[in-house]
């Protein structure tokens, strides 16, 4: 499992963290890190604290872009802008949590050859995912939930498929029930070696 875009809303994100909790699942937590600047983002205090909750509860922290820009546009326009979105995000997790990520997964999934050189030089591994969750959208009517509720009721990961999930409201809503029936189907969560 995966959760991108965050921490951006605290009471979003607690309530994903206690459903995880409750089924003792684990997962990468995919960073923006605008979202734990201070200049950036109005919460960034309450941000960062749970940015410490999810790795005291065990998860993984990756990079997701310091501002979740389209790096394939940005390679062309800003080689340099490029590689702050990499590198000063991993300055900052490693400030914050006393380890450099591991794992990068670029904003859309989309990616260059530049992307993969700063990867390599930054011994990171650039991770994307087998299944999304469709749970962006700002669409939030009955019929839309309906759709959501079909698609995740539907959702049968093989093995180690990683689940694309965002702290967004759609997944708060949802997860405890997907997780539940995982459970009962003998799925289990693991996080990459
Ligand atoms: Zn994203």
């Amino acid at each position: 499992m995966s959760f991108d875009d965050g921490p951006s809303n605290p009471e979003i994100d607690r309530a994903i963290l206690e459903t995880l909790r409750k089924h003792a699942a684990h997962g990468i937590w995919f960073i923006n890190c605008r979202n734990l600047d201070p200049g950036m983002h109005p919460r960034y205090r309450e941000n960062r604290q749970v940015l410490q909750e999810i790795l005291r509860q065990g998860h993984q922290i990756g990079n997701h872009g310091y501002n979740h820009l389209n790096l394939v546009e940005l390679e062309k326009r800003d080689p340099d802008k490029l590689r702050a979105e990499i590198v000063d995000c991993n300055s900052l997790l490693r400030e914050l949590t006393g380890k450099a990520p591991e794992l990068f997964r670029p904003p859309w999934g989309q990616y260059s050859p530049g992307v993969t050189q700063i990867l390599q030089e930054q011994h990171m591994k650039n991770t994307l995912w087998g299944i999304t969750s469709i749970d962006t959208g700002t669409n939030t009517s009955s019929a839309m939930a309906d759709t959501l509720d079909r698609y995740w009721d539907a959702m049968r990961p093989e093995d180690g498929d990683i689940i694309l999930f965002h702290d967004s409201a759609a997944t708060m809503a949802r997860l405890d029930r997907l997780l539940t029936r995982f459970d009962s189907e003998g799925y289990t969560y693991v996080l990459p070696d």
